[in-house]
């Protein structure tokens, strides 16, 4: 090892691979949530435009062999044994050491950056701490746990649980946010968004693994206190939660008590649970949200926008214990998702095997919430892993590749994660390829282009999906699976995030699916049945919730039908990739599918991602090829593929496919018959456009 490569070797053990606890236990059992809709304040129109974004600052030829055009997401971190931290600093190491520049501050390294016509962010770690970060400090912004220590965040890495209830923690995140626009950042991350929102999970991880829990510090137990005062009588305290006197009541060993329990099992053995993990919720949405709103004020009073994205792991879907991981009630404080994901059926493995590990579901529901890119990568676990296998070992190039060509045609970007240490120049090959055609080629993912479709899948944010993230999972890869396109359209609780869908955002619709109706709000139940009264469909699958009765199958409303569907079978779908659920849910529904897209023979491994840009006048179709091996990472391409869509075009002139897999652009035979078009695609590898142009 060079000099110098232990010491980044040590940095990213402690800090990237360094995961919330949640991810070490797996529960198949888990189900999990869901997100958000869309009120984002985007002026900077470089989001809305196809980018490629590295996890750290890479150096000029990296740059270049991965035609990154967004450097460093995780720029800002600490340097062990360096003592340098701030928003850019990790980044700012990585860059220097294997570049050879000095830059003397932020404003330096990021002018530097911008010369290059890069764009650059800065981080800021909103619930991991560590003593190189924040210094002394620590011991005042570290949660307690119920024996009076530092909550851990990692304990092997010596990294500790910020305590979002503490207001002290947010100014100087408010001062590294600062940091970041004074130095020029464009945007800055977010990471681990969720803070105090962990604390129920963590609690309950830290009966299982050697880790001090949080949640038993000052902010957290008299910032309780003052929540129930706020909300309840003395009397309702009393018959409610047998708490006879709340300025004297200890509420530490009556909070510890349960910690060893589920969230379920917690909040029916004493409901007190309950109201102390919303004033935990509550609390840090309100830390955050004053975060947020502070930095971009800043940011204007310096006549600058800043564009603010925070990561969620897999958008808060993925669960242990029945507890609920948080992230998209933010949606519409954020800019954009920067999130680490999982395909959580199976989150014991690292990397699940492709075709079944689609993102597609994620890469929706991201855009919906925040109506930008869902900008994805793989989470840190994983990753992790494969850095202490020897390059050749694990081969994932073309897996990787799927992913990414996946986001891409799903409106998002997907994270090159490239760390020069471990020499991963092969395995990122396969990305690099599509990150050169995408760039090249951005007018075809043009973020006005809308999906044509009569499909939709309606995500109501709100805690009744905490039973049924399963559900919307499924759902998705139902549809993607069977190749009918459909849109996710989200709404918001009414508490965290407004609720503004009407009826006529769903006019376009033949069709919704809605995931869960349980707990959403009167108005969304009412939009629902007056969408299929006014001669719409909807798959519910908890009919008693809008107060029909229980029964199985199609039931006619006005002008409508609801299919009700008392099993879920997504969820089942989901959780096994048997594929006869997919198969029974599609018969169920088969006379309310309007086709827009046929591939034949696809088998789950072809999917097609069809859009319409009117202005443009043509259809494009992104092909992707999930038939890539567990074992060798071997694509299986595909030969002859017969392609039938439904064309809102009056003519067409030319059917033309590209692709990153070869160079020649292939004009390819067409017929049109009543409005739909057929031709047979020659040959798939991984990834293929195809231009339909009037
Ligand atoms: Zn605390």
């Amino acid at each position: 090892m060079k000099k110098g490569m232990k010491n980044i070797l040590v940095v990213l053990l402690i800090g990237l691979i360094s995961v919330p606890a949640t991810a070490m236990i797996s529960n198949p059992l888990t189900s999990q949530n869901f997100s958000t809709p869309s009120t984002t304040q985007q002026s900077n129109s470089w989001l809305q435009e196809t980018q490629v974004f590295d996890m750290l600052a890479l150096p000029p030829n990296r740059l270049k062999t991965f035609h990154v055009t967004v450097n460093g997401l995780w720029n800002g971190f600490f340097v062990e044994g360096e003592n340098l931290s701030g928003p850019f600093e990790f980044g700012k190491y990585l860059e220097s050491f294997y570049s050879g520049n000095v830059y003397e501050s932020d404003a330096a390294f990021v002018q530097a950056q911008h010369q290059q016509g890069l764009l650059v962010p800065g981080t800021i770690l909103t619930t991991q701490g560590h003593p190189a970060l924040q210094g002394d400090l620590i011991e005042d912004f570290a949660c307690r746990s119920a024996d009076g220590q530092m909550a851990t965040w990692d304990l092997n890495a010596g990294s500790y649980f910020m305590c979002a209830q503490n207001p002290d923690i947010i100014d100087w995140m408010i001062g590294q946010g600062k940091k970041a626009i004074d130095a020029g950042a464009d945007m800055i991350t977010l990471d681990e968004i969720e803070g105090n929102g962990l604390v129920g999970i963590l609690q309950y991880v830290s009966t299982f693994i050697e880790s001090n829990e949080p949640g038993f510090c000052p902010n957290c137990l008299e910032g309780f206190r003052a929540y129930l005062g706020d909300h309840f009588t003395s009397s309702e305290l009393s018959t409610l939660f047998d708490i006879s006197d709340l300025s004297t009541y200890e509420f530490l060993p009556r909070i510890a008590a349960t910690m060893n329990l589920s969230y379920f099992q917690r909040i029916q053995t004493d409901p007190l649970m309950k109201e102390y993990f919303t004033f935990q919720e509550e609390g840090t949405f309100d830390a955050k949200k004053r975060l947020i709103t502070e930095l971009r004020t800043y940011s204007t009073s310096q006549g600058k926008n800043i564009i603010i994205s925070a990561n969620s792991f897999a958008l808060g879907t993925s669960q242990t214990g029945d507890y609920l991981i948080q992230g998209l009630q933010y949606s519409s404080l954020l800019d954009f998702f920067s999130f680490e994901n999982k395909y959580t059926a199976l989150s014991d493995q690292s990397f699940p095997s492709l075709p079944r590990s689609k993102w597609v579901a994620w890469e929706k529901l991201a855009r919906a919430a925040t109506n930008a890119p869902g900008v994805i990568l793989v989470d840190s676990a994983a990753m992790g892993k494969l850095w202490q296998q020897p390059f050749s070992v694990k081969k994932i190039r073309n897996y990787l590749a799927v992913h990414c060509a996946e986001a891409y045609a799903n409106q998002g970007a997907f994270v090159n994660w490239f760390i020069k240490p471990f020499d991963q120049t092969y395995r990122w090959g396969g990305c690099a390829k599509i990150y050169d055609f995408v760039l090249r080629n951005r007018q075809l993912y043009d973020a006005s282009s809308s999906i044509d479709t009569s499909t939709a899948v309606v995500y109501f944010f709100g805690k009744g999906m905490q039973n049924n993230t399963g559900n919307y999972l499924g759902l998705c890869q139902i549809l993607a699976e069977s190749n009918i396109p459909y849109d996710v359209i989200f709404d918001g609780d009414g508490q965290y995030l407004n609720t503004t869908l009407t009826l006529q955002n769903l006019s376009k619709y033949h069709m919704i699916l809605v995931p869960s109706v349980v707990d959403i709000t009167t108005q969304q139940k009412t939009l629902v049945k007056e969408f299929v009264a006014s001669g719409g469909t909807a798959v519910v699958f908890d009919p008693e919730e809008l107060g029909f009765p229980a029964n199985e199958g199609p039931y006619n409303y006005g002008n409508g039908t609801f299919y009700f569907m008392l099993q879920d079978i997504p969820a089942l779908y989901y959780q096994t990739y048997t594929d006869s659920y997919r198969t029974s849910f599609l018969d169920a529904i088969d006379s309310s599918i309007e086709e827009h897209l046929k591939i034949k023979n696809s088998n789950r491994k072809i999917v097609g991602y069809p859009y319409y840009q009117p202005g443009e006048k043509r259809h494009i179709l992104h092909l992707i090829n999930y038939d890539c091996g567990a074992l060798f990472d071997i694509i299986w391409p595909k030969s002859n593929i017969q392609i039938q869509m439904k064309l809102l075009l009056p003519s067409v002139s030319s059917v033309t496919v590209i692709s990153p897999d070869f160079s020649e652009k292939q004009n390819i035979p067409f017929t049109i018959t009543d409005g739909l078009i057929e031709f047979i695609v020659p040959t798939l590898r991984l990834y293929d456009v195809v231009v339909i142009q009037e």
